[in-house]
């Protein structure tokens, strides 16, 4: 018997080759009918013998384009009609557009085998890509995701291109930036000054001024890179030293898995992630000597790796034939990277030797994504370019809301029906150039998801400029929201919880509603609410954010806090190598409570033990000392944890619980006069840490009955402390709940701002 069914298909299923693919499967099940794109998705109409369609059904969402997210499908049965064979409609534009825009996809193995091809016409043409792969949201106007609203719109199509465009069967059918080298973009290569220099192989010649120790910038999807050869000392010092980056680790791009497998030990999951079309930076555990320069990534167990993602990465590295490049973003220190030609020739003219550019304009920067497998699942410590704008699918329907996040690591997030689509990352608000990205961002992000929410969320902290901008917009209400708590919302949003929880929140900076910084904190939360159950305990920063940049305060701080004035007489490396008028003005500056706010930070009590073991005294970039105090640990076993002490707090604050670090303090001087080495010594103040804040988590249950931890805020980025707190809680009973959609750290505050406004507004 004949009949016909609409299938209404949600998600990611516009620009991922799923019109072509439905067209095929029809054909192999000898069903009529069409599909079209419209505002939601796709909507199909079949007809045809009952187990045909019964069986189409069960292959469509299984036989899908590997690009393809299908959120919802819904079949009715409709009156058959008398037309024959399966067409395609073309789209109109949508009132409502609800459909999901694609992230920019790596080289697919049918393009990538092409480009290799000497007999194909796109023979070593950087621009290749079909409808499994290429640029997407970088190029992307508006919306419907069509080639005038891309900046391939300037492109004419040739007659050869034009017929696979429109072709149903090719794999390039309604692929928005299908090229050619008649009729596409094309690579120049420019001095450092941007004059064009006479090439006949552009990409050639960039490879060999690699080989040659030159540093190279590179246009890419999102915004241009900086390469240098990553197996020369001086090449990769030279990049150092102009692009004044003294020790932040640099991302480095290897041909293959076969070359990531020479430098850093790679899992299967590994393996997947590196391969995958989104092909984030994969931080790896680093092999010990190889022919990577350790000025590529000093003081560090890790090394960032990644694998090509677009042709001209591809060219590059088979024309240098070199094992591994430098490839770090195209900026100076934390600006936001360049993506215009003029942009890049000004800003980075000083520290590049040439430039690689084309003539296809990136309408959107994102940077690379960084990811890292810890404790069985894959962790964003960067959510960007590949990942950006798949949202985050929430457990219920919310009320439109923009969330501005915070001020370092700054992403921001809408809210929309039961999706949160976060923004690519943002940078450090503090520098111009990225508040001015801060506001494209979120510009960009209203038009293509074509909502204008009236409530924001922001933090608590008056001073971030986010907060500001939020708090400026005339008309709108604006919401702050609690740094801590806003982490702890973050956390549940990416579960689906509910209810309330068991908070951990572990980090280097938050305002608290006492005005002090907070961040070892232990919080009893839900979106509604919190309350603040634990700390770390009170100390002095002397000198604000100076503290932040020299660790060394912070170990004074303590050991003032611990063992009075005479701090200054115990016989350790620390009290010998610190400066002692130094001294005198900090401790004058605690006492007379000069420029010295207190803080429970989780990032500041590791700054304070890694400058006093003499891991690091001053940084370079946030976070540094806690990184390297991890990594100071190595394969150390030890089973030792430093004691501290759980203690009721005093009044006002009864309900809280102060988590004291002075026998942890007694314990660890007493190791450094043994001397007991550095890495039993950070092995037994992680495994002190793991077992406080796990034992603070049963003392609030036995108070609360509640038995869900979750865990976030950036000291989560510390793999050790992630997976070590998962296992002891979870050896308790507990339910424990962590990140791996959105980063622990601040990159993932503007998800939990969002929520917790949104749920002020039910
Ligand atoms: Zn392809
Ligand atoms: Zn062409
Ligand atoms: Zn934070």
């Amino acid at each position: 018997m004949q009949v016909r069914k609409r299938i209404r298909v949600s998600g990611i299923v516009q620009g991922v080759g799923f019109r072509p693919y439905v067209f095929r499967l029809a054909g192999a099940h000898h069903l009529s009918g069409h599909i079209a794109n419209d505002a939601a998705g796709v909507v199909i109409e079949v007809q045809g013998p009952d187990a045909n369609i019964a069986e189409f059904l069960r292959a469509l969402p299984s036989n899908a384009p590997s690009l393809a997210l299908i959120t919802d499908l819904q079949v009715t049965e409709i009156a058959c009609d008398g037309a024959a064979g399966f067409s395609i409609l073309p789209s109109e534009k949508f009132e409502s557009v609800r459909t999901l825009i694609l992230p920019d996809i790596a080289t697919c193995e049918d393009c990538l085998r092409e480009l290799f091809d000497p007999a194909d016409r796109r023979y070593l043409y950087p621009f290749i890509n079909c409808t499994n792969c290429g640029p997407r949201f970088t190029i992307i106007r508006g919306l419907p995701y069509d080639r005038p609203q891309t900046s391939m719109s300037v492109f004419r199509m040739c007659p050869r291109c034009l017929a696979e465009y429109e072709d149903p069967r090719n794999r390039r059918f309604h692929a928005q930036p299908n090229a050619c080298p008649d009729c596409g973009p094309r690579v120049e290569l420019l001095d450092a000054g941007g004059q064009t220099l006479a090439s006949v192989d552009p990409v050639g010649d960039a490879a060999e001024l690699l080989r040659g120790g030159s540093i190279v910038a590179v246009k890419g999807l999102g915004g241009f890179h900086l390469a240098a050869d990553a197996t020369s000392a001086a090449s990769v010092e030279r990049l150092r030293e102009r692009k004044n980056r003294v020790d932040k680790p640099f991302a480095v791009i290897v041909p293959d898995p076969a070359a990531a497998e020479c430098f850093c030990e790679l899992t299967a999951e590994d393996r997947e992630l590196l391969t995958s079309p989104r092909r984030p930076i994969v931080l790896l555990s680093r092999k010990r000597s190889n022919l990577i320069v350790d000025a590529v990534a000093p003081f560090q167990s890790t090394l960032g790796l990644f694998l090509p993602y677009t042709p001209l990465h591809h060219l590059l590295l088979h024309k240098s034939q070199l094992p591994a490049l430098v490839m770090t973003s195209g900026n100076l220190s934390e600006e936001p990277i360049a993506i215009a030609n003029s942009e890049a020739v000004s800003r980075l003219g000083a520290i590049a030797d040439a430039f690689i550019v084309h003539n296809r304009e990136i309408l959107l920067r994102s940077d690379d994504s960084v990811v890292r497998r810890v404790a069985g699942r894959t962790r964003q410590l960067r959510r960007s370019r590949g990942y950006v704008p798949v949202p985050v699918f929430l457990h219920r329907e919310f009320p439109a809301v923009l969330a501005v996040g915070g001020e370092l690591k700054n992403t921001v997030c809408i809210l929309k029906g039961r999706q949160a689509f976060l923004s690519q990352h943002v940078g450090d608000l503090e520098n111009a150039e990225a508040f001015h990205f801060f506001r494209e961002a979120i510009e960009h992000l209203q038009e293509i998801l074509e909502v204008r929410p009236s409530l924001l969320a922001c933090d608590l902290h008056p001073d971030y400029f986010s907060t500001r901008w939020a708090l400026a917009q005339a008309g709108l209400r604006a919401m702050a929201v609690q740094h801590h708590h806003a982490h702890i919302a973050s956390c549940m949003a990416e579960n689906h919880l509910d209810g309330r929880v068991i908070g951990i929140a572990l980090d280097g900076t938050g305002y608290g509603t006492d005005g002090c910084v907070w961040g070892g904190e232990v919080l009893l939360a839900g979106y509604a609410g919190f309350t603040r159950s634990a700390h770390l305990a009170y100390v002095p920063m002397p000198g604000g954010a100076a503290a932040i940049r020299q660790p060394w305060r912070m170990a004074v701080s303590y050991l003032a806090s611990h063992f009075g004035d005479n701090f200054r007489e115990l016989p350790i490396e620390f009290t010998r190598w610190v400066d002692r008028g130094k001294v005198n003005t900090l401790q004058r500056m605690m006492k007379e409570n000069l420029n010295s706010p207190l803080t429970s930070s989780c990032g500041r009590l590791f700054d304070a033990v890694a400058a006093l073991v003499g891991v690091r005294r001053g940084v370079n970039y946030e976070g540094q000392a806690a990184i390297e105090l991890e990594a100071a640990m190595g394969d150390c076993s030890d089973a030792t944890a430093y004691p501290l002490e759980i203690r009721c707090a005093m009044p006002p604050n009864e309900a809280c619980w102060e988590i004291d670090t002075r026998p942890l303090f007694e314990n660890l001087v007493r190791d450094l006069q043994t001397p007991v080495p550095v890495p039993v010594i950070s092995r037994r103040f992680h495994n002190g840490l793991v077992e406080a804040f796990a034992r603070a988590a049963e003392l609030i249950r036995n108070q609360s009955t509640l038995s869900r931890v979750c865990l976030s805020g950036g000291s989560f980025q510390n793999a050790f402390l992630l997976e070590h707190l998962t296992r002891r809680l979870e050896a308790a009973g507990f339910d424990v709940f962590s990140h791996s959609e959105v980063p622990a750290s601040d990159g993932g505050l503007s998800l939990g701002q969002a929520l917790v406004a949104a749920y002020s507004g039910l």
